[in-house]
Parts: structure tokens; sequence; C-alpha cells
């Protein structure tokens, strides 16, 4: 294997070496012998460095009118259109994902980008009428100034765009700090950024580890608003530190989203939708299934189904086009995936998988089975703790009520959907599941840019991605009264009812 290449920070317009002058490796999962790249250890120097750019830059930024920065916003939309193989190709090589969800990923970006481009020109505040005669009413959106960007590596294209088109949009500057299993697909994305024409400083990214380059963007009191995506263990902590300086937070965590079966389901439908949620980018969603709800009179079957079909996955690079589930991202994913399968033969029945695949050049990446546990209960540990693998529990349930208090019944929110042909029972659902994203007849993954993204309970903080309450996040409100009587008015003192 050659040489790998070494990538550097992109800090005030210029691409520059990390000031401690350590970097690390990012792989290829499917072949560990593959080095992607060579990435700069940016650490707190860093940081600190891009903030004092993105500082800088602001200035400028906040005064080009939204319209002017969302040309920049088309610009780079297009540009990454025309380079989304590329890009696809790069993020299948680093993180794993099959080819045709490595292009859904970039298509992603590419929508919210375009979505987020149009906001330029609309921004919405409320004109509302005044209370009081000839005084004038209204609020305006303003940016907060500088916002920090720390993501996760499963989604390496879309989540850094539905963060920080938004956040550019509105005239903030950005500090990004990608996952450090996919810092290549974000070096490529920040390239483009430049091509696009974001001034010298809007852009900042610091490639390095969560606990250095994303603590010190955390703990930087010049930086106003974070915007996290990854685990609950992370959110929480960084929670914790952006409260104490009651910084602005987004958080987009983990998830344990449920399918419920119903026995009027189409079953085949059912079992489409199930697979490609629970096994597409090896169970590696935020979004994906990992339990199945299975009304009893169906259940068997169902799961006979599932399992026949879950058998035939072609495991294997995701790269070669006829793959449909690529491997793990990395070593320790897979550890953790073989410690809950061993936890889930003492819950429940194995039905097909719970092995690692190492078959030939398998042997060099983290493959994985897809894994189907039936008859597990709903308080079992595979069934409420996030596995972030190929793995399924089938939770069997006495109709629709114990179903839905078994989709419910754990502490995340984010993706549910259920199988039903009764339009009855289809309305009674989107009422009653918690969560954030609610499908009918579909999985749990496939949502749009341009409707709210994002859980309920522990799967976040009440923030919203995409669609255009995503500005909302980096944002200020600012409600403005103009007066144009000539005279005092007081409000509810001088408009006592008649
Ligand atoms: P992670 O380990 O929490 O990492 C996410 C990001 O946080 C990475 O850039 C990581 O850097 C950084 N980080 C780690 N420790 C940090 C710290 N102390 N301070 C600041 N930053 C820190 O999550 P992951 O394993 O990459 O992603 C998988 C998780 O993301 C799953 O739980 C999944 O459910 C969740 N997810 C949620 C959504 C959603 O929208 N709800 C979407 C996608 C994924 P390093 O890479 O350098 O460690
Ligand atoms: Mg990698």
């Amino acid at each position: 294997m050659p040489e790998p290449a070494t990538h550097q920070l992109f800090i005030a317009g210029r691409w520059v070496d990390g000031v401690s002058g350590q970097t690390f490796d990012s792989v290829n999962p499917a072949d560990t012998r593959d080095v992607v790249g060579r990435f700069q250890a940016g650490g707190a120097a860093d940081v600190a460095m891009a903030v004092a750019a993105a500082g800088e830059a602001s200035k400028g930024w906040r005064a080009t009118p939204a319209p002017k920065r969302g040309e920049v916003l088309y610009r780079f939309a297009a540009l990454m259109a025309e380079h989304k193989e590329r890009l696809a190709r790069a993020m299948t090589r680093e993180m794993g994902k099959v080819l045709a969800e490595a292009r859904g990923d970039v298509q992603e970006g590419i929508d919210i980008a375009f979505l987020m481009a149009g906001e330029g020109r609309r921004l919405f505040g409320d004109t509302v009428p005044s209370e009081l005669p000839d005084k004038w009413a209204m609020s305006v959106r303003q940016p907060l100034g500088i916002a920090g960007i720390v993501t996760p590596w499963n989604f390496p294209i879309a989540i850094p765009c539905w963060k920080m088109m938004p956040a550019l949009v509105s005239g903030n500057t950005v500090v990004f700090k990608p996952a450090s299993d996919a810092p290549h697909v974000a070096t490529l994305l920040v390239e483009l950024m430049e091509e696009a024409g974001f001034p010298a400083g809007t852009v900042n990214l610091v490639t390095g580890s969560g606990g250095e380059a994303g603590d010190a963007i955390v703990d930087n009191p010049d930086v106003a608003v974070i915007s996290f995506t990854g685990s609950s263990a992370t959110g929480r902590s960084i929670a914790e530190r952006a409260g104490r300086r009651l910084k602005r937070l987004s958080l987009e965590l983990g998830g344990k989203n449920a399918v419920v079966v119903m026995r009027d389901a189409d079953l085949d439908l059912a079992v489409d939708g199930i697979l490609w949620s629970a096994f597409g980018t090896t169970g590696q969603r935020c979004t994906a299934c990992s339990r199945v709800i299975a009304d009893r009179p169906i259940a068997d079957e169902l799961v006979r189904r599932l399992a026949e079909r879950a058998e035939r996955l072609r495991i294997g690079s995701g790269l070669d086009e006829s793959v449909e589930v690529g491997p793990l991202v990395n070593a320790p994913a897979a550890t953790k995936v073989e410690s809950y399968v061993a936890i889930g033969r003492g819950e429940g029945e194995l039905v097909c998988g719970g092995e690692r695949e190492t078959a030939g050049e398998l042997a060099h990446g983290h493959f994985y089975q897809p894994t189907i546990f039936t008859g597990v209960g709903p308080m079992a540990r595979i069934a409420q703790e996030e596995i972030f693998g190929p793995v399924l529990s089938v939770i069997p349930a006495d109709g629709y009520a114990e179903a839905m208090a078994a989709a419910n019944g754990t502490r995340y929110g984010l993706s549910a959907s259920i199988f039903t042909q009764s339009v009855n029972t289809a309305f009674r659902a989107m009422r009653d599941f918690e969560a954030g994203l609610v499908y009918v007849n579909a999985g749990t993954t496939g949502a749009e840019t341009h409707l709210p993204f994002g859980g309920w309970k522990d799967t976040g903080n009440g923030h919203r991605e995409a669609g255009h309450v995503a500005l909302d996040t980096f944002t200020e409100w600012k409600a403005v009264y103009v007066d144009f009587s000539g005279r005092l008015q007081r409000a509810q003192i001088d408009n006592q009812p008649s």
C-alpha cells in the first residue's frame, strides 16, 4: 500500500498543519490495510486560532445580505452535485456504508444546501399589528456569532451540512470538528466550501479527537452555539460543559427505534421496510430499526420471513455495488456488537446471524452478520440499549395497546413506524408514538430535509435540525417596536379595555 497523503486543518482560509505536529490515520473499515489518509490531531491551540478566524470573519459575513450568503450556498450545493460520485466513493472507503447509501448521504447534503440557500431570501420573522395606534411591531432573526459544529461519522456529509448550512445562511461563522472516523470526507467537503466562495474564516475545519479539539470548541467562550450529533454519553458531557457557560446547545443523540407490525399489515412490505431500516448502514443509523414489535398472530410468520431474507443479504465492501451490508465502522464497534449478541443469547432466541463474517478478504474488515433475536422482552437490555450494529430484537405483543406501550417504553424517542392497513390504527399511532419522526407503512429511516428532524426524550434536548426550524438553533430573535405616533405610548397601560 502506498504512503497515505497527509491532510491539513483549514483555518482563516488557509490549509495549515496542526500546532502539535501530531497526526492520526483514518482507515478503511472494510480492509484495515488500506489507510485512507493522515490527519492533523488538532487541539486547543488550533481551536483557538480557528475561533479567532471565525470571529474576524463574522463581521463581514453577518453584514453580507442574506440572499448573497444564500448564493454561496447555491454554488456549494451545485459543486457537491458535480462531485457527488467522488464524495460517495470516498465516504464508502472511509466509513463503510454501501455506495448507494453513500450517494444518498451526499444527496441529503445537496438537498439541505439548496433548501438553506433559499432561506437566504426568507429567514422569516413575524410582522404583527401593535396593540397601540401608530406603532409598528415585528421580529427579526439575527446570527449568534460563531457556531461550533461537532459531528459523528455515520452521516459524514449529510449531518455536517444539516448543521453548517443553516448556521451559515443565517450569518454565523463556523468551526467544524468532524468525527475521527471520517476526517477525509470532511476535508473534501470543506475543500468544496472553499471553492464555492465562502469568505476566508467563515468556515474553519479542525480535525482531532473529541476530548481535545471537541472539548476546546465547547469550552471556548467566544463560541456562541454548539450543534452536536453523536452518542448520548458524549452529549451529556457536552451539555454539562455548555450549561456551565449558558451556551446554546442543540443535541441529536441515540435511538432505539421501533417498527410496530399489526396483524392486518402487508407483511411483505413490512419485511422490506424492516430489513432496510435494521441492516442498512449495518444498523449504524441513528434512525435504524433495532426493535420490531410484532402483533402476536403474525409474529412467527414475520420472524420466519425476516430471517430468510436477512440470511441472504450480501456482506462485503460497500464499494462492490452488489453488496447490501458493509462493515462496522471500527474494531470497538465490532466488539460492542459481539458483547450485545452474547447478552442477547440469554435474553431471547437467536434466529439468524450472531457471528463475525471473516471468510476470505472479509477477515481484513469489521464485518458482522445481520442478526435477529426473537421472543425478546420489552425491557431486555438488547431491547433497551443502543447497540449501533446489525442486531434486531423482535418483541411479541398482544394487540395495539401492548405494542404501543412497548414501542414507547424506552428512554429514547427518535423514530418510530407502524405497518397496518387500518386507517384508524394508523392515526392512533401517529398520535401515540413518543418520537420526533413517525412513519406509516414505511421503515424508521428516510427523513426528507424540509421537515424537522430530531428526537424526543433522551434523544435530544428539544431542538430540531432540517426544515426552516433548523434556523432556530442558529439565530437570536429580536423583537422590534417602532412608534410613529410622536407621543409616549405605554403598552399594557395606555391600551385599557374599552
Ligand atoms: P460520539 O462518539 O459521541 O462522537 C460524536 C462526535 O463527538 C465525534 O466528532 C467525536 O469525536 C466527538 N466527541 C467525542 N467526545 C467528545 C467530547 N468529550 N467533547 C466534544 N466532542 C466529543 O458518537 P459516534 O460514535 O461518532 O456516533 C454514533 C452515535 O451518534 C450514536 O449514538 C447515534 O445514535 C448518534 N447519532 C444520532 C443522530 C441523531 O440525529 N439523533 C444522528 C447520527 C448519529 P471523535 O470522533 O474524535 O471521538
Ligand atoms: Mg475509517
